[in-house]
C-alpha cells in the first residue's frame, strides 16, 4: 500500500487539491487531457490511504464498461483493490437484484439483451414496418424519454418542444410505438437497460428499510465524466446519497456531445447550486497534446458560445504547426490522407498511433478506398467497413440482379440505380432527423453519387459497369486489420487519443451536420456540434491535420466551405495556400528517386542519427527532423551554423540542440 505523500507527489497542484479534496461536495471543471482520471483515482487512493476512506464504502461511477475496467485496474495499482467501480447500470443492477426478491417477493425479471426483439413486434402491433435502422432509431428515441423522464401520455408534446425527430414519423406515432412495447415487455415478464435504473430508484424511493441498508453500505461517491449524466442516472445518484453531500464529480462541460441521447451538461453547471458548500476546482494542464493542438482547441471556443468549461493549458514541448488543407475533391483529399500517412509510417509512427476522424459513417468509404489502394491497414472503429454494411451489401446485390436481367437505355444509369434502390425505401430526398435511418439513407445516397460520377466520366455507362466499380471499390477497401489506422466517427472517438489526427470532410454541412437541407441548424445543435469538433481535435497528440474537400468529385464546382469552426484559426490568406495534395512532399519522393549515390549515403546517414536521436527522446522520428528537412540539408550540405539558419524546418530550438552534430555527419 503506497504512503500517502506517495499517492500526493504523483500528481499536479491542482490535481492535489483534488485528492486533498476528501469530504463534501466537489466540483472537478476538467479541459480534455487534463488527466482526470488520473486525480479522482488518486484521490479515493489517497482517501484509503489515509485511512478516511473504508475501501468498501467508496462508490465510483463511469459510463461504459470499459471505462469502469480502467478505473478498477489503476484503484488496483494505487493499492485500493477493493473499491467499487462501476457503471451506473452495473451499479444498479447489483442492487436491484439483490432487494427485488425481499421487496416484490418474486423473482427478478428477465434482462432483454437489446430492444429490437420487443421493439419489432410492438412497431408491428401498431401497424408499422420498419426495417433495423427505423428499430435502432426507435430504441434510441425510448431510451431518451427514459433517462430524461418523459412519460408516455407526455412524449408527443415534449417531443415537439424539444425538436425531436425519429425518421420521419410522427410523434404520436412514436408514442404508440413506446406504449405498445412497455405492454409487450409487461405481457413478457422482461425489463430493459433503462428499467434497472428505473426499478433500482423505485426500491430506493419507496421502501426506507432497504434504502438505509444502501446508504449504510456507501458513504463516498465519485462520478466520472459528468458532463454525460442524464436525469435518471443523477436522481439514482440523490437517492444513493439520500440527503449527504460527500461526493465528487468530474467532468468537462466543453465535451458534451450526447445531449441528444438524454445527457444533460445543466447537471454539471448546477452542481454548486445544487450542494451548497460545493469546492469548484478546476484541471487546466493539458498532458497529450503539444501547445500547436492545445491552441487549436482553446480557439474552438470564442467568448460567447458553450458556457463552462476551461483554457487548456499545453504541458508538452512545441511540435509541428497544425494544417488546414482544402482539396479539390473528395476522392483528392482521401488519397492525401493515404499519403500522409504512409510518410508518417516511414517516419516511425506506428499505425494504430494515427487516426482519420469524420462526422458520419458514410464518409468512410472514400479513406477505406484511399487507405486499401496504398496498401495501408486499417480498422474501424464502432462499425462496419462501408461495402459490409448491410443496406450497401443489399443494394449491390439488387444492382446486380438488376444488371444481368435488364435491358437499359443509354444515358440513364443515375435514374436506373435511382429505381433499383427504391426497393431500398430510397428516396432522392434524405429523410428527416438525424440518426441510424439517415445513416442508411447516406451510404445509399452515396452509391447514388457513385453512379452519377461514373455517368459523368462516360456517359454510356451501364449498370454492369457500376457493379464493376462496386466491386472493385470493394476489394480495395477489404482490409480491416488489426493494429491498423483507426477509422472513425468524431462520437466513437471520445476519451481516445492518438499521435497523429485527421480530421476529415470539416466543411460546412457536414459539420455543424444540416439535417435538413437549406435550414440551418438551431444555435443549441451548432454548440453540439462545436464540442464535437473540440472532441475530435482534442484526441491529437502531436500531428493534427483538419481538411475538407471544396467538391465532392473531381471536377465538380467548388462550392464548399470549410466548417465554420475554423473561422478562428484560418489565416486570412487560406484562399492562396489552397492545394490539392500537398505539394512539397509529391517533391520529397520524387527527389529522392533523383539523389546520386553520394547524396542518397548522406541522406541515410543522417536518417540512422535521426532514428538514434528519437530512440533517446522517446519520440517519433518525425519529431526530431521530417524527410523534408533531411533532404534539404543533402541539397544544401550547409557548412556552418549561419547556413542552417536557411533550412527549413530547422528553428532556433533545433538549431542549438542539433546544429553541430548534423553539420559534422554533412561535413564528414
Ligand atoms: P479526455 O477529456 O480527453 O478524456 P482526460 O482528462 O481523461 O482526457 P487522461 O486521458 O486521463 O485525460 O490523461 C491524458 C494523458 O495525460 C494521459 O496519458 C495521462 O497519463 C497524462 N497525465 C495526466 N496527469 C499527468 C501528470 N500529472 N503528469 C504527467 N502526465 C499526466
Ligand atoms: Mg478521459
Amino acid at each position: 500500500m503506497p504512503q500517502p505523500e506517495e499517492l500526493l507527489a504523483a500528481l499536479d497542484p491542482e490535481q492535489r487539491e483534488v485528492a486533498l479534496a476528501l469530504r463534501g461536495p466537489v466540483a472537478v471543471i476538467a479541459g480534455a487531457g487534463t488527466g482526470k482520471t488520473r486525480a479522482i483515482t488518486h484521490r479515493m487512493a489517497y482517501g484509503v490511504a489515509t485511512g478516511l476512506y473504508e475501501p468498501t464504502e467508496v462508490l465510483a461511477v463511469t459510463f461504459t464498461t470499459r471505462a469502469a475496467g480502467e478505473m478498477r485496474g489503476r484503484l488496483a495499482a494505487l493499492g485500493a483493490p477493493t473499491i467499487q467501480a462501476r457503471t451506473f447500470h452495473s451499479a444498479a443492477l447489483r442492487q436491484a437484484r439483490y432487494f427485488w426478491p425481499q421487496v416484490y417477493g418474486t423473482e427478478f425479471p428477465e434482462i432483454i439483451s437489446s430492444k429490437f426483439s420487443v421493439l419489432g413486434p410492438a412497431a408491428r402491433r401498431v401497424g408499422l414496418h420498419g426495417d433495423t435502422a427505423l428499430l435502432r432509431d426507435l430504441s434510441a428515441e425510448v431510451e431518451w424519454a427514459k433517462v430524461s423522464n418523459v412519460r408516455i401520455p407526455d412524449y408527443a408534446e415534449t417531443a415537439r418542444t424539444a425538436g425531436r425527430q425519429v425518421a420521419d414519423l410522427q410523434p404520436g406515432q412514436v408514442a404508440n410505438v413506446m406504449a405498445a412495447y412497455e405492454e409487450l415487455k409487461r405481457e413478457n415478464n422482461r425489463i430493459d437497460m433503462e428499467d434497472i435504473l428505473l426499478v433500482t430508484a423505485a426500491i430506493l424511493a419507496d421502501d426506507e428499510r432497504v434504502a438505509a441498508q444502501v446508504r449504510r453500505q456507501y458513504r463516498w461517491f465519485v462520478v466520472d465524466e459528468f458532463q454525460d449524466v442524464n436525469p435518471l442516472q443523477s436522481t439514482l445518484l440523490d437517492l444513493w446519497l439520500g440527503g449527504r453531500d460527500d461526493v465528487c464529480v468530474v467532468g468537462d462541460p466543453r465535451q458534451t456531445i450526447y445531449s441528444f441521447a438524454g445527457a444533460s451538461p445543466r447537471l454539471l453547471r448546477d452542481f454548486s447550486r445544487r450542494y451548497e458548500g460545493a469546492q469548484r476546482l478546476e484541471l487546466v494542464r493539458n498532458y497529450r497534446s503539444t501547445p500547436q493542438v492545445v491552441a487549436v482547441a482553446n480557439a474552438v471556443f470564442p467568448r460567447g458560445t458553450t458556457s463552462g468549461g476551461v483554457k487548456l493549458e499545453a504541458q508538452q514541448p512545441a511540435g509541428e504547426p497544425v494544417r488546414y488543407l482544402s482539396h479539390s475533391d473528395e476522392p483528392s483529399e482521401a488519397r492525401s490522407v493515404a499519403q500522409e500517412i504512409v510518410r508518417l509510417h516511414r517516419s516511425g509512427v506506428p499505425y494504430r498511433e494515427m487516426a482519420v476522424l469524420y462526422r458520419i459513417n458514410a464518409q468512410s468509404e472514400a479513406f477505406e478506398e484511399a487507405l486499401g489502394e496504398a496498401s495501408v491497414p486499417y480498422t474501424l472503429r464502432g462499425g462496419e467497413g462501408f461495402f459490409q454494411r448491410g443496406e450497401v451489401r443489399q443494394a449491390v446485390t439488387l444492382l446486380r440482379g438488376q444488371a444481368r436481367g435488364g435491358e437499359q437505355e443509354d444515358g440513364a444509369l443515375v435514374s436506373e440505380v435511382r429505381a433499383v434502390l427504391a426497393a431500398l425505401d430510397y428516396r432522392e430526398e434524405p429523410p428527416a432527423g438525424g440518426g441510424a435511418v439517415r445513416d442508411r439513407w447516406e451510404s445509399l445516397h452515396a452509391i447514388v453519387s457513385m453512379a452519377a460520377d461514373l455517368a459523368e466520366d462516360k456517359p454510356t455507362a451501364t449498370l454492369g459497369d457500376l457493379v464493376t466499380d462496386l466491386e472493385r471499390r470493394a476489394h480495395v477497401a477489404h482490409a480491416p486489420a488489426v493494429d491498423g489506422v483507426t477509422l472513425s466517427t468524431l462520437h466513437a472517438a471520445k476519451g481516445l487519443e492518438w499521435e497523429a489526427v485527421f480530421c476529415v470532410g470539416m466543411h460546412e454541412g457536414m459539420l455543424p451536420y444540416v439535417h435538413n437541407r437549406g435550414e440551418a441548424p438551431e444555435p443549441e445543435r451548432v454548440e453540439e456540434e462545436r464540442r464535437l469538433f473540440y472532441v475530435g481535435v482534442t484526441r491529437a497528440k502531436r500531428v493534427l491535420t483538419v481538411s475538407w474537400a471544396l467538391a465532392r468529385k473531381p471536377g465538380g464546382q467548388a462550392r464548399r466551405k470549410p466548417t465554420r469552426f475554423l473561422d478562428p484559426l484560418l489565416p486570412a490568406d487560406h484562399e492562396s495556400r489552397r492545394s490539392g495534395a500537398p505539394k512539397p512532399r509529391r517533391k520529397t519522393a520524387a527527389v529522392l528517386e533523383e539523389l546520386d549515390a553520394g547524396d542518397r549515403h548522406l541522406f541515410e546517414r543522417l536518417k540512422t542519427w535521426r532514428a538514434e536521436k528519437a530512440a533517446d527522446a522517446k519520440v517519433p522520428a518525425y519529431v526530431i527532423f521530417t524527410d523534408a528537412t533531411l533532404l534539404s540539408l543533402v541539397a544544401h550540405k550547409p557548412h556552418d551554423a549561419r547556413e542552417l539558419v536557411g533550412i527549413s524546418g530547422i528553428g532556433q530550438t533545433k538549431r542549438e540542440r542539433f546544429g553541430e552534430e548534423v553539420l559534422e555527419i554533412i561535413t564528414g
